[in-house]
Protein backbone atom coordinates (compact mmCIF):
# COMPACT_ATOMS: atom_id res chain seq x y z
CA UNK A 1 0.00 0.00 0.00
CA UNK A 2 1.10 3.56 -0.95
CA UNK A 3 0.72 5.49 2.43
CA UNK A 4 1.12 8.63 0.29
CA UNK A 5 -1.88 8.33 -1.51
CA UNK A 6 -3.99 8.73 1.57
CA UNK A 7 -1.90 12.43 0.93
CA UNK A 8 -3.90 13.63 -2.10
CA UNK A 9 -7.20 13.35 -0.27
CA UNK A 10 -8.54 17.03 0.42
CA UNK A 11 -9.49 18.17 3.48
CA UNK A 12 -9.98 21.77 5.63
CA UNK A 13 -8.97 22.24 8.90
CA UNK A 14 -11.35 23.09 11.81
CA UNK A 15 -11.29 23.58 15.45
CA UNK A 16 -14.39 21.16 17.13
CA UNK A 17 -14.99 23.06 20.39
CA UNK A 18 -17.41 22.07 22.70
CA UNK A 19 -18.82 22.68 26.54
CA UNK A 20 -20.30 20.42 29.63
CA UNK A 21 -20.87 21.83 33.14
CA UNK A 22 -18.92 24.64 32.58
CA UNK A 23 -15.65 22.83 30.96
CA UNK A 24 -14.76 23.79 27.35
CA UNK A 25 -13.02 21.27 25.16
CA UNK A 26 -11.54 21.54 21.66
CA UNK A 27 -9.42 20.27 18.96
CA UNK A 28 -7.95 20.62 15.59
CA UNK A 29 -9.68 18.10 13.52
CA UNK A 30 -9.38 17.98 9.36
CA UNK A 31 -12.32 15.68 9.07
CA UNK A 32 -15.48 17.67 9.20
CA UNK A 33 -18.00 17.31 6.22
CA UNK A 34 -21.32 17.74 5.35
CA UNK A 35 -22.95 14.28 5.15
CA UNK A 36 -26.88 15.69 4.25
CA UNK A 37 -28.65 19.23 3.16
CA UNK A 38 -32.05 18.71 4.38
CA UNK A 39 -31.87 18.47 7.26
CA UNK A 40 -28.31 20.10 7.08
CA UNK A 41 -25.54 17.51 8.71
CA UNK A 42 -22.01 17.71 9.47
CA UNK A 43 -19.83 14.40 10.30
CA UNK A 44 -16.68 14.80 12.49
CA UNK A 45 -14.05 12.02 13.28
CA UNK A 46 -12.67 12.40 16.70
CA UNK A 47 -9.98 10.04 18.49
CA UNK A 48 -11.05 8.53 21.44
CA UNK A 49 -8.38 9.44 23.09
CA UNK A 50 -8.95 12.97 22.84
CA UNK A 51 -10.32 14.48 25.53
CA UNK A 52 -13.12 16.59 23.49
CA UNK A 53 -15.02 13.20 22.47
CA UNK A 54 -15.48 12.80 25.67
CA UNK A 55 -17.11 15.88 26.35
CA UNK A 56 -19.06 16.00 23.41
CA UNK A 57 -20.56 12.40 24.31
CA UNK A 58 -21.51 14.33 27.44
CA UNK A 59 -23.17 17.24 25.85
CA UNK A 60 -24.39 16.59 22.67
CA UNK A 61 -23.05 19.34 21.24
CA UNK A 62 -20.17 20.71 19.18
CA UNK A 63 -19.21 23.80 17.04
CA UNK A 64 -17.15 23.68 14.14
CA UNK A 65 -14.80 27.05 13.23
CA UNK A 66 -13.66 27.24 9.49
CA UNK A 67 -9.93 28.59 9.70
CA UNK A 68 -8.22 30.93 7.54
CA UNK A 69 -5.76 30.17 5.43
CA UNK A 70 -3.31 31.97 7.45
CA UNK A 71 -4.07 31.33 10.35
CA UNK A 72 -2.92 31.81 14.19
CA UNK A 73 -0.01 28.95 14.46
CA UNK A 74 -0.81 29.34 18.55
CA UNK A 75 -3.94 28.08 17.70
CA UNK A 76 -2.74 25.22 15.30
CA UNK A 77 -0.02 24.29 18.29
CA UNK A 78 -2.66 24.52 21.98
CA UNK A 79 -5.35 23.27 19.95
CA UNK A 80 -4.12 20.87 17.71
CA UNK A 81 -0.87 19.00 19.81
CA UNK A 82 -2.44 19.67 23.59
CA UNK A 83 -4.71 17.81 25.73
CA UNK A 84 -7.99 19.62 26.46
CA UNK A 85 -7.36 17.87 30.18
CA UNK A 86 -3.69 19.54 30.80
CA UNK A 87 -4.55 22.45 29.39
CA UNK A 88 -7.62 25.96 29.04
CA UNK A 89 -7.03 25.84 26.00
CA UNK A 90 -9.60 28.56 25.72
CA UNK A 91 -7.68 31.31 27.51
CA UNK A 92 -6.39 33.11 24.83
CA UNK A 93 -9.14 33.18 22.64
CA UNK A 94 -12.16 34.82 21.62
CA UNK A 95 -15.28 32.68 21.83
CA UNK A 96 -18.77 33.41 21.58
CA UNK A 97 -21.55 31.04 22.95
CA UNK A 98 -23.56 29.19 20.28
CA UNK A 99 -27.19 28.15 20.48
CA UNK A 100 -26.57 25.16 21.72
CA UNK A 101 -24.82 26.07 24.48
CA UNK A 102 -21.40 24.91 22.43
CA UNK A 103 -18.63 27.99 22.75
CA UNK A 104 -16.92 28.65 19.18
CA UNK A 105 -13.96 30.02 18.42
CA UNK A 106 -13.47 33.29 16.47
CA UNK A 107 -10.04 33.49 16.40
CA UNK A 108 -8.86 33.05 12.78
CA UNK A 109 -12.14 31.79 11.83
CA UNK A 110 -14.04 32.90 8.46
CA UNK A 111 -16.85 30.67 8.86
CA UNK A 112 -18.91 28.45 11.68
CA UNK A 113 -21.41 25.68 12.46
CA UNK A 114 -23.23 25.04 15.55
CA UNK A 115 -24.15 21.37 15.80
CA UNK A 116 -26.50 18.92 17.92
CA UNK A 117 -25.32 15.41 17.68
CA UNK A 118 -28.00 13.07 16.22
CA UNK A 119 -25.43 9.76 16.08
CA UNK A 120 -22.76 8.48 17.03
CA UNK A 121 -20.85 5.79 15.49
CA UNK A 122 -17.83 3.86 16.97
CA UNK A 123 -15.57 3.41 14.08
CA UNK A 124 -12.44 1.50 16.41
CA UNK A 125 -10.15 3.92 17.35
CA UNK A 126 -12.10 7.53 16.79
CA UNK A 127 -16.12 8.48 17.61
CA UNK A 128 -17.96 9.46 14.21
CA UNK A 129 -20.18 12.44 15.96
CA UNK A 130 -22.89 13.27 13.14
CA UNK A 131 -24.36 16.63 13.95
CA UNK A 132 -27.86 18.43 12.85
CA UNK A 133 -26.57 21.97 11.53
CA UNK A 134 -28.90 24.20 14.47
CA UNK A 135 -27.42 27.75 13.11
CA UNK A 136 -24.06 28.86 10.73
CA UNK A 137 -22.80 32.22 9.70
CA UNK A 138 -19.69 33.58 7.87
CA UNK A 139 -17.12 35.69 9.16
CA UNK A 140 -15.17 37.10 6.48
CA UNK A 141 -14.19 36.53 2.44
CA UNK A 142 -10.99 35.63 3.35
CA UNK A 143 -9.92 31.94 1.65
CA UNK A 144 -10.24 28.80 3.90
CA UNK A 145 -6.85 27.10 5.54
CA UNK A 146 -6.42 23.40 3.31
CA UNK A 147 -4.73 20.10 4.93
CA UNK A 148 -2.56 20.34 2.09
CA UNK A 149 -1.71 24.24 2.31
CA UNK A 150 -0.63 23.39 6.18
CA UNK A 151 1.18 20.46 5.62
CA UNK A 152 3.08 22.33 2.48
CA UNK A 153 4.15 25.41 5.12
CA UNK A 154 4.43 23.57 7.80
CA UNK A 155 5.97 20.39 7.17
CA UNK A 156 3.74 18.91 9.20
CA UNK A 157 3.12 15.54 9.98
CA UNK A 158 -0.50 14.80 11.41
CA UNK A 159 -0.93 14.54 15.16
CA UNK A 160 -1.30 10.45 16.20
CA UNK A 161 -4.91 11.55 17.39
CA UNK A 162 -5.50 12.28 13.99
CA UNK A 163 -8.04 9.94 11.55
CA UNK A 164 -5.46 10.88 8.87
CA UNK A 165 -2.22 10.20 10.69
CA UNK A 166 0.46 7.90 8.88
CA UNK A 167 3.33 6.89 10.73
CA UNK A 168 6.37 8.97 9.67
CA UNK A 169 8.58 6.08 9.05
CA UNK A 170 5.97 4.56 6.49
CA UNK A 171 6.07 8.01 4.62
CA UNK A 172 10.11 8.01 5.04
CA UNK A 173 10.44 4.84 3.89
CA UNK A 174 9.07 5.90 0.65
CA UNK A 175 11.18 8.89 0.07
CA UNK A 176 13.96 7.32 0.47
CA UNK A 177 12.89 4.30 -2.03
CA UNK A 178 12.27 7.53 -4.52
CA UNK A 179 14.89 9.16 -3.09
CA UNK A 180 17.82 6.03 -4.09
CA UNK A 181 18.95 7.49 -7.08
CA UNK A 182 20.23 10.61 -6.57
CA UNK A 183 23.61 11.18 -5.88
CA UNK A 184 24.25 13.51 -3.58
CA UNK A 185 27.53 15.88 -4.19
CA UNK A 186 30.12 17.12 -1.86
CA UNK A 187 29.05 19.94 -1.90
CA UNK A 188 25.94 19.54 -1.15
CA UNK A 189 26.62 17.20 1.90
CA UNK A 190 28.96 20.00 3.14
CA UNK A 191 25.68 22.51 3.11
CA UNK A 192 23.71 20.28 4.90
CA UNK A 193 25.77 19.97 7.86
CA UNK A 194 26.10 23.26 8.36
CA UNK A 195 22.79 24.63 7.58
CA UNK A 196 20.58 21.28 8.90
CA UNK A 197 17.10 21.04 9.20
CA UNK A 198 16.15 20.20 12.60
CA UNK A 199 12.55 18.77 13.37
CA UNK A 200 10.27 19.18 16.82
CA UNK A 201 9.68 16.05 18.10
CA UNK A 202 6.51 17.26 19.66
CA UNK A 203 4.54 18.34 17.02
CA UNK A 204 6.68 17.64 13.66
CA UNK A 205 7.55 21.21 12.85
CA UNK A 206 10.55 21.21 10.81
CA UNK A 207 12.95 24.31 10.86
CA UNK A 208 14.78 25.19 8.06
CA UNK A 209 17.69 27.46 8.57
CA UNK A 210 18.02 28.72 4.78
CA UNK A 211 14.44 29.94 5.37
CA UNK A 212 15.11 30.92 9.23
CA UNK A 213 11.59 31.80 10.94
CA UNK A 214 9.50 35.08 10.15
CA UNK A 215 7.36 34.22 12.36
CA UNK A 216 9.64 34.36 15.56
CA UNK A 217 11.47 37.18 13.57
CA UNK A 218 14.62 34.66 13.20
CA UNK A 219 15.98 35.55 9.54
CA UNK A 220 16.96 33.10 6.64
CA UNK A 221 20.54 31.79 6.86
CA UNK A 222 20.70 31.45 10.76
CA UNK A 223 21.58 28.08 11.99
CA UNK A 224 19.28 26.16 14.36
CA UNK A 225 22.60 26.59 17.04
CA UNK A 226 22.73 30.12 16.40
CA UNK A 227 19.14 30.37 17.76
CA UNK A 228 18.46 32.33 20.83
CA UNK A 229 18.11 30.05 23.99
CA UNK A 230 14.51 30.74 24.41
CA UNK A 231 13.51 30.02 20.60
CA UNK A 232 10.47 28.34 20.82
CA UNK A 233 9.00 25.88 18.25
CA UNK A 234 5.92 28.40 16.59
CA UNK A 235 3.89 25.59 16.45
CA UNK A 236 3.46 23.79 19.83
CA UNK A 237 5.65 26.16 21.70
CA UNK A 238 8.36 23.70 22.90
CA UNK A 239 11.86 24.66 23.40
CA UNK A 240 14.81 24.02 21.43
CA UNK A 241 15.90 20.77 23.62
CA UNK A 242 12.78 19.62 22.24
CA UNK A 243 14.42 19.32 18.70
CA UNK A 244 16.43 16.76 16.88
CA UNK A 245 18.42 17.24 13.59
CA UNK A 246 17.25 15.78 10.47
FE1 LIG B 1 6.49 21.79 17.84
Amino acid sequence: MKYKAFHKLSYGLYIIATQFEEKNAGYIGNTAFQITSSPAQIAVSCHKNNATAEVILKSKVFSISVLKKESETSLIGEFGFMSSADVDKFRNVETKTAKSGAPIVLNSTIAWFDCKVVNTIDVGSHILFIGEVLDADVLSGDEPLTYDYYREKYRMLSPKNAPTYVENEKLENEVESRSETKEVTVAEAGTKSELSVHTCTICGFQYNPEEGDPSMGIPPGTPFEDLPADYKCPICNAGKDYFTEG
